[in-house]
């Protein structure tokens, strides 16, 4: 028989940390972890302290120094990474539904993050059997090689929006790269981490690699970055926290990379395959109600086809159904917080209070069945400059912007008038168009056609306020590596600087 939410609910993780290997009650503050749907309490945490962290950071400087992790070739590491792939398959369903309880997400994207997620982990353990040190291009008298290390111990301080998939994209490769991790999960969502660590736990890793660590980003989060035994912070957030904690690493001039918020441009031009863009548009902003840090927020439509446009992509999104995370049909399910709920209304009343006409959504849907979650509409708001405070904010909801563009060069300098640089969607039928405008649009990402696509093997990142580095690809390994030049003489023969050796024959 089909299990229930409640049932689900019942093997949630039980509240306590991996601290170094052990499952154990934090000495830290409680977290509460809420069901989105209806603010029913899923589990209360004891979270992290401080002396809590500096344990884990001691035991995991420990294990990541030992022989029997630190000697391992990589071939041999990269199994520990296919059985927590494997894992991750066998209890996809149980990630799914934890995710979904842990964030209001519905079952269909939480089942594809967690397969994603395994696909991540034997991505990587891929990637590190078969990255190659370099023999680089010989030019004096010694072998010259550039040979990679591990960095030592690495913090990963995720969102709440998609925890298995950003867990992995920092885990998966620090893991693999022969580092030990921490991983501080955001406090709304804090269990899908702690679930991440049984899979991790079952795949044999040897104890003290891997702590999830739930606890206040203040205290904890802050802790991991000033630690003089950290590394390296591998992090994704808004824009404001990364900044604060890029000051902060730079003090110890310590590597840090910053996945961060967007307020990506999506534009159609009017050559456009109408349906084609209208689907890709609301999948842009809609799906996980707009808490992604892609989504597509800023709509610029070519005069030309606008009202036309504009018409159709609303009658469509009226007709989105919003509803509870466990149901198929639901396309739009609840926001993370009501404290979330109210920052995104906050939003569309100050785009209303600057002239903003409300084409559809606007406010919590009504009826019983919405009366407890944290549900909002999806929301089309017009007539508004670039310049307004919706087409710069980054509103992490499903709100849209829609504004009309006339050719090419208008559209290039509205969609790059943003502090963010994250993600650019282009529909058109003409392929070298999308390229001029794809090259000349300040975006880590940009998708002609289609949007939200991703592959494990492509990198990603931001630009300007969305961030610093890029994650995915092979080139992500390396990210949580220290490059080593080594130079070995081949001549066998002394310095000639120093002259005759006294006593040499
Ligand atoms: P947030 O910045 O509030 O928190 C992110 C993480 O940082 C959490 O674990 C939090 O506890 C921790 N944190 C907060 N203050 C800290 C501090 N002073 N020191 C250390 N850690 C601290 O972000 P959020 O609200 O959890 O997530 C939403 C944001 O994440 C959005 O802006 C979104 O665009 C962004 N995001 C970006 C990407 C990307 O890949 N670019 C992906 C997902 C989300």
């Amino acid at each position: 028989m089909d299990k229930t939410a409640k049932d689900w609910a019942a093997e949630l993780p039980d509240g306590q940390l991996f601290l170094g290997g052990e499952w154990r009650q934090g000495t830290g503050a409680e977290i509460v972890s809420t069901f989105p749907a209806d603010g029913s309490v899923n589990r209360v945490l004891s979270g992290a302290s401080t002396s809590d962290g500096n344990e884990a950071i001691d035991r995991a400087k420990r294990a990541q120094a030992d022989p029997s992790w630190r000697a391992l070739r990589p071939h041999e590491r990269a199994r520990y990474l296919y059985r927590i792939a494997d894992g991750l398959e066998r209890n996809a369903a149980r990630v799914s539904h934890i995710q979904s309880l842990d964030t209001g997400k519905t079952l269909a994207e939480t089942q594809a993050l967690a397969l994603s997620a395994a696909g991540t982990f034997r991505y990587f353990g891929a990637v590190a059997e078969t990255m190659d040190d370099d023999l680089t291009a010989q030019r004096g008298t010694a072998l010259t090689l550039s040979v990679f290390d591990p960095l030592g111990v690495v913090a990963a301080i995720t969102p709440w929006n998609s925890p298995i998939a950003s867990d992995a994209q920092k885990v998966a490769p620090a893991l693999a790269a022969g580092n030990a991790v921490i991983l501080k999960p955001a406090s709304w969502a804090p269990l899908t981490a702690l679930e991440l660590a049984r899979i991790i736990d079952d795949a044999g890793l040897p104890k003290g690699l891997f702590s999830v660590l739930p606890g206040s980003g203040s205290q904890i989060g802050n802790l991991l970055v000033e630690h003089p035994d950290i590394a390296k912070v591998s992090f994704t957030g808004g824009t404001q926290t990364g900044r604060a904690l890029a000051h902060k690493a730079a003090e110890k001039l310590m590597p840090i990379s910053l996945e961060l918020g967007g307020k990506s441009p999506t534009i159609v031009f009017a050559d456009a395959d109408m349906n084609q863009a209208i689907a890709g548009v609301m999948f842009g902003i809609f799906s996980s109600s707009g808490q992604s840090c892609i989504a597509g927020s800023r709509l610029f439509v070519q005069r030309a086809v606008y009202d036309e446009f504009v018409a159709r992509l609303v009658a469509a999104t009226k007709a989105l159904r919003v509803g509870h995370p466990f149901d198929c049909a639901t396309q739009v399910a609840p926001l993370i917080h009501p404290d979330h709920q109210s920052e995104v209304a906050g939003h569309v009343n100050r785009a209303l209070e600057d002239g903003a006409t409300l084409l559809c959504g606007g406010k919590p849907p009504m009826g019983d069945s919405f009366a407890k979650g944290n549900y909002f509409e999806p929301t089309i708001l017009a007539d508004l400059p670039n310049t307004a405070r919706l087409c710069r904010d980054e509103v992490f909801g499903p709100v849209l912007a829609v504004l009309p563009f006339d050719d090419e060069a208008d559209v290039i300098a509205a969609a790059n008038d943003n502090d963010y640089g994250l993600a650019c969607g282009i529909w058109t039928r003409d392929f070298t168009r999308a390229w001029r405008v794809g090259r000349a649009i300040r975006a880590g990402t940009v998708w002609h056609n289609t949007y939200k696509q991703f592959s494990i093997s492509t990198p990603f990142g931001g630009d300007g306020d969305s961030g610093i580095g890029r994650e995915k690809g092979r080139q992500g390994l390396r990210a949580y590596m220290r490059q080593k030049s080594i130079y070995t003489d081949l001549s066998g023969a002394p310095h000639p600087w120093a002259g005759p050796i006294p006593g040499s024959t």
